[in-house]
C-alpha cells in the first residue's frame, strides 16, 4: 500500500501506535534490553511473557519513560518519547500504566484518585472530571466505593480503581505489568474480566502476565522474552501449541 501523505513522521505508518526500534538498555554491566524491535498497532493486544528477570518490566517502563534507554528509538503515535517537562507528562498520560502493586494515592479517596490526573495533566474542570471518574468507576464495577480510601478496598477493587484512573486520561495505549500477580486468587478474575472488556472495546494493550488463559483469549500476539531479548513472537495459538524456541518450550513446560 502506498501512503501518499507526507508528514515529518512519515517513517511510521498510521496504524503503528508504539514502535521500538533497536532498543538497548543496560543496568551497569547487565544488558537488560537487547536489540528490541517491537511494533504495536492500534487496537492490538500484545501479551508479553517470559521468565522472571528477562526484562519485561523494564520494557514496560521504557515505553512510558520511567526508564531511559541507551540506544534505539521509541515512538508513540509517531512521536519520539519526550525527554522531560510537560511533554513528558502528557506522554505519560497517553500511556496508561497499571502495576502489580496498585500504586493508588493512599491519602486520597477512590474518586479523587481517578479525578486528580484529569485535573492536573489534562486540565479538565472539576465537575467534568468527577462525572468521568464516576462513570469509569461504574464501568470497572467499583462505583459504590467512590468515597472510600484505597486501604478500605480489597486488592481486586484497588486494581480496578487503578485501571479506571489510567483510563481517565484517555490513554492511547495501556500497559499492564503483572496486574494480577499481587492478588489473592479469588480476585484475579474480576480484574482480568475488566481487562478482557477493555480489549473487546478496542483498547491497544501491552500486558505482562502469567495468566495464560487471558493470553489465549485476549491476545492478538504473544511476545516471549528471555535474557533481555525477544526470542519469539506468535499468535497465542501458535505459541502455546507449537513454540519454536527451546527457551519457550522450557518456559511453557514449567508453567502449563
Ligand atoms: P522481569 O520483569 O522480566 O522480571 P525486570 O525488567 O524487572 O524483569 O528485570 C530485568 C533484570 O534487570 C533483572 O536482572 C533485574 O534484577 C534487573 N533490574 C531491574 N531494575 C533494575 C534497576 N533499577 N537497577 C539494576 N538492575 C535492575
Ligand atoms: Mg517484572
Amino acid at each position: 500500500m502506498t501512503d501518499v501523505s507526507v508528514t515529518k513522521e512519515d517513517t511510521v505508518p498510521p496504524g503503528d501506535l508504539v514502535v521500538l526500534k533497536d532498543v538497548n538498555k543496560h543496568f551497569g554491566a547487565l544488558h537488560v534490553l537487547q536489540d528490541i524491535d517491537l511494533t504495536i498497532t492500534r487496537g492490538e493486544v500484545v501479551v508479553v511473557i517470559g521468565p522472571s528477570g528477562s526484562g519485561k518490566s523494564t520494557l514496560c517502563r521504557t515505553i512510558n519513560r520511567l526508564e531511559t534507554i541507551d540506544a534505539g528509538t521509541i515512538t508513540i503515535d509517531g512521536k519520539p518519547l519526550p525527554q522531560e517537562g510537560k511533554a513528558l507528562a502528557r506522554l505519560r498520560a497517553d500511556v496508561g500504566m497499571v502495576f502489580q502493586s496498585f500504586n493508588l494515592f493512599a491519602h486520597k479517596t477512590v474518586l479523587e484518585n481517578v479525578m486528580l490526573g484529569q485535573i492536573k495533566v489534562r486540565r479538565t474542570d472539576k465537575k467534568q472530571a468527577e462525572e468521568k471518574a464516576r462513570a469509569l468507576l461504574d464501568r470497572v464495577g467499583v462505583g459504590t466505593q467512590a468515597d472510600k480510601y484505597p486501604a478500605q478496598l480489597s486488592g481486586g477493587q484497588q486494581q480496578r480503581v487503578a485501571i479506571a484512573r489510567a483510563l481517565a486520561m484517555d490513554p492511547k495505549v495501556m500497559l499492564f505489568d503483572e496486574p494480577t500477580s499481587a492478588l489473592d486468587p479469588e480476585m484475579i478474575n474480576e480484574v482480568l474480566e475488566v481487562m478482557q472488556q477493555l480489549a473487546r472495546d478496542g483498547m491497544t494493550m501491552i500486558v505482562v502476565t502469567h495468566e495464560m488463559g487471558f493470553a489465549r483469549s485476549a491476545a492478538n500476539r504473544v511476545v516471549f522474552m528471555a535474557d533481555g531479548r525477544i526470542v519469539e513472537e506468535a499468535t497465542p495459538d501458535q505459541f502455546f501449541s507449537n513454540p519454536r524456541s527451546d527457551r519457550a518450550k522450557d518456559f511453557l513446560s514449567k508453567i502449563l
